[in-house]
């Protein structure tokens, strides 16, 4: 691509501005989350179609997950860049005496983030507002999946931010390989495992630190409920943790639902429910459901349902159209567990339920697979809720809802294991794009003769 061709010079360019110490100042990075925040507000509608256009995401959807959740962010970031900026004092231990320490926050300087389709604002954006936060400079890499957006990021993005400092560069694997043949002092990536590998031998020349986001199966463990209230609550919670979170193409998506055998049939039915509710008898008509990104997803999805056995587990909906990118809403019961739609991540509307005898034998269950990036527990058994955080490990563990945790500025977003590591939103996201630098100050005053060689045992008698 041509794009990448200037690339070198772009890159030196960029490393010299870094140096001239201009992003530094409070008030560049100021005036670029609120240029971050006229191009939210500015362009809403041209992000709505673009995200129309590439997902046929509907606009509440696109504002609750994308544009609304992007401008909280800002708001929190600009509100707050003076108290992140500023240094910590540490404690030192008494003998130090007339001695004082903080921690400084310093930039990184120039910053590789790499994002994924399924959320193309928000997965670049939330990440850029930490490292423009910070101080850095930064190239944005959408994915090629979601043209529309990546092509208003490139275009129009740049006319708002100080295109010395961020740029966006489009591109898929190759230019993506490109990019990370070159020496960055930080790359953030979401996207899958298989390329979160890739990035991180790339990174290893350079001893470049990674923050990788990534997938996995996240479960949902529903515990008997006794108030019909609690019951349709959840129902309603697991229907748009899945189907209404870009139809499933989500990384904190349910993948799929642990519950006790003899609550299993009574679940599915308020669960068909409820998927008619909210998307309609036919769904297929229903604007409020997110299309399949293109017809590899598709392909991938539909394979999914194609094994025998895991077609006979299928209790509702199962109809596709390709030409439609349409999959519809799908529960399925008990589908073998060596199948692949149990043992590969989703990432669709297709939502295997897993019946278990008791429902703390889903402890085992979610133990004895890689760890998820999100764990969903629907209960007010306070014994199972301390179980549940005691005896799993997960990216985070979200009692009686779904998806929410992904709006917490206050918490940390990140997977453990194979769901990846690192963490970013909120002030997490400064420090991700951060060195926490140790600053001692000494006075000349008082000085310990004994620290100083040679150490004789006559030294030490006093
Ligand atoms: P992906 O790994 O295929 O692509 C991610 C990025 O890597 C894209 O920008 C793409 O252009 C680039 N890329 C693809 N192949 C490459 C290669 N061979 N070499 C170099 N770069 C390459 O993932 P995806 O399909 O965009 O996203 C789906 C995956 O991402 C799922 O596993 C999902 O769970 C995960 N995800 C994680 C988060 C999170 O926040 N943790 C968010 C969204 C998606």
């Amino acid at each position: 691509m041509e794009i990448i061709s200037s690339f070198h010079r772009d890159l030196n360019d960029m490393r010299e501005y870094y140096e001239s110490g201009k992003t530094k100042q409070a008030s560049w990075r100021e005036s670029q989350l609120k240029a971050l925040r006229c191009f939210l507000m500015e362009k809403q509608q041209h992000i709505m179609e673009a995200l129309m256009q590439d997902l046929g995401k509907h606009q509440l959807e696109a504002f609750r997950d994308e544009i609304g959740t992007l401008i909280k962010t800002l708001n929190l970031a600009l509100k707050s860049l003076k108290a992140w900026m500023s240094g910590k004092k540490a404690e030192l231990p008494q003998v130090a005496l007339l001695t004082s320490a903080e921690i400084v926050s310093e930039p990184l300087g120039l910053v590789l983030i790499i994002s994924s389709w399924n959320f193309p604002f928000g997965l670049s954006l939330e990440p850029l507002i930490g490292a423009i936060a910070a101080g850095n400079v930064a190239i944005l890499k959408p994915s090629e999946l979601s043209p529309a957006s990546s092509s208003l990021l490139f275009s129009s993005l740049t006319s708002y931010l100080d295109n010395k400092a961020i740029k966006v560069i489009q591109g898929g694997p190759q230019e993506t390989q490109q990019l990370l043949d070159q020496r960055w002092d930080k790359i953030f990536f979401t996207g899958s495992a298989r390329v979160g590998r890739i990035v991180m031998s790339a990174a290893v020349k350079n001893l470049t630190p990674v923050t990788l986001e990534l997938g996995g199966k996240c479960p949902a463990v529903v515990d008997s409920l006794s108030s019909s209230w609690d019951i349709e609550t959840t129902v309603k919670r697991i229907i748009v943790g899945k189907f209404g979170t870009c139809a499933g193409q989500a990384c904190i998506a349910i993948d799929y639902v642990l519950v006790e055998n003899k609550y299993c049939s009574k679940l599915v039915e308020l669960m068909k429910v409820w998927i008619k509710k909210m998307f309609g008898e036919n769904p297929q008509r229903s604007k409020t459901i997110t299309r399949i990104v293109n017809k590899h997803h598709f392909s991938r999805l539909n394979n999914l349902l194609a094994d025998k056995m895991v077609k006979e587990s299928v209790v509702y909906g199962g109809s596709v159209d390709e030409e439609n990118l349409f999959i519809e809403p799908t529960i399925l019961v008990d589908p073998p567990l060596d199948a692949a739609i149990m043992s590969e991540e989703i990432f669709g509307p297709l939502l295997p339920i897993i019946t278990v005898e008791k429902i703390e034998d889903s402890i085992r269950f979610i133990r004895s697979r890689p760890k998820p990036l999100a764990l969903y527990v629907f209960t007010k058994n306070k014994t199972l809720e301390k179980r549940m955080i005691s005896e799993t490990s997960s990216g985070s563990l979200t009692f009686n809802d779904a998806i929410l945790q992904y709006a917490a500025d206050s918490l940390p977003f990140g997977g453990v294991g194979e769901s990846g590591f690192g963490m970013y939103h909120g002030k997490f996201s400064f420090d991700t794009f951060s060195h926490q630098k140790a600053i001692v100050r000494r006075s000349f005053l008082t000085d310990f003769w004994f620290r100083y060689p040679p150490w004789t045992l006559n030294k030490l008698q006093l």
